[in-house]
């Protein structure tokens, strides 16, 4: 049975003390690996069993650039496309659409959510960036989206774009989440 690891220890205990702060939410189809990308950046541990319906807002301090921020990033749990988008929309200062590179059928999924995220950046006062992200890098003998669709479909939508594994290196899924701050602090 899957069970849902507590990350609750990693939320702030200093809150006020900080001033810069990051929303991050990942977006995308069922079983790409948000759960694990978000676990793994937390914990430095990859959980290979996540409970696929849980959906929660986790809090941590990091460092980036020597500058303190307090990153909150929501691990959305949609079962079949996008739901309710207005939980996030506002929320979020930087978007991580998220595909799994042995699942062609979770590429296509990414485009729905980039399409609103781009409807709602049209009509936003600042712009949110957006990476679009390949994951199970590890299981490169099963892929079924070249890397140069990925990229393709990145730069169609302006947004970065990077290959992960979340059972790979720890410094790998933090750098996502470090350049997805960055990103958000270049606005
Ligand atoms: P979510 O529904 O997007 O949150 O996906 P999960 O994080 O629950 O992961 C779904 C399944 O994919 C689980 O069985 C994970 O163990 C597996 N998984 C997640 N990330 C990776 C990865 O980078 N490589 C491999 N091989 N499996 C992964
Ligand atoms: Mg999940």
């Amino acid at each position: 049975k899957p069970r849902a690891v507590n990350v609750a220890n990693f939320a702030t205990v200093n809150e006020r003390s900080l001033h810069a702060e990051c929303n991050i939410v990942l977006l995308g189809c069922r079983g790409v690996g948000k759960s694990a990308l978000t676990v793994k950046f937390l914990t430095r541990r990859f959980i290979s069993e996540y409970d696929p319906f849980l959906e929660d807002t986790y809090t941590s301090e990091e460092i980036v650039d020597q500058q303190p921020v307090l990153v909150r990033i929501m691990d959305t749990a949609d079962q079949d496309g996008p739901v309710n988008p207005e939980r996030y929309l506002q929320w979020a200062n930087v978007f991580l659409v998220v595909y799994s590179i042995d699942n062609k059928k979770s590429f296509e999924g990414c485009c729905q959510y980039l399409d609103i995220i781009s409807q709602y950046n049209r009509g936003a006062l600042h712009e949110s960036p957006v990476l679009l992200l390949g994951n199970k890098l590890d299981m490169e003998r099963y892929r079924q989206v070249s890397k140069a669709d990925g990229s393709g479909l990145a730069s169609r939508h302006g947004c970065l774009f990077r290959e992960i594994s979340a059972c790979l290196d720890y410094r790998l899924v933090q750098q996502i989440f470090h350049d997805a701050i960055q990103e958000v602090r270049r606005e």
